[in-house]
């Protein structure tokens, strides 16, 4: 797995694909868990938690004002097969807004969700508050 490239599909020209070990990982689990530092890398962890059923790192990175009680696994049969940041809007140092869309598979089937969502940081860490369609 650690070797293997990052759901997220972060890119850049010097890593055309990063490794999920150098890339949401670290968000995930270890010293940085929850410490994504802006609103698109926690997007896009969060996206890679979808893709690797991390429930909980989505919970933890859901404000509590909004937060299920819980998460449905993914379905069975639901492929995920890609992420498009669109665009990630900074308000202010606390605020920021990320627009995306994130295609599936399931039974056969595409699907695509294209939303907008709503970030806020509190005590130096970001959190998903909410989304809409744009
Ligand atoms: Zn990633």
């Amino acid at each position: 797995m650690s070797a293997a490239p990052c759901p997220c599909q972060t890119r850049s020209a010097a890593h055309p694909t990063t490794p999920y070990a150098a890339c949401c990982a670290h968000y995930h689990a270890g010293p940085l868990h929850l410490q994504a530092p802006t609103a698109e890398a926690l997007m896009r962890s969060r996206y890679a938690a979808y893709v690797l059923d991390r429930v909980d790192y989505l919970l933890a990175t859901w404000h509590p004002s909004t937060r299920p009680a819980a998460i449905d696994a993914n379905p069975p049969g639901l492929k995920w097969l890609g992420l498009e940041v669109r665009r990630h809007t900074v308000m202010d140092a606390d605020h920021a807004s990320v627009e995306f869309v994130a295609r599936s598979k399931l039974g056969g089937r595409a699907q695509r969700l294209h939303e907008l969502s709503r970030f806020v940081r509190e005590d130096g860490r970001w959190f998903y508050v909410d989304g809409d369609s744009p």
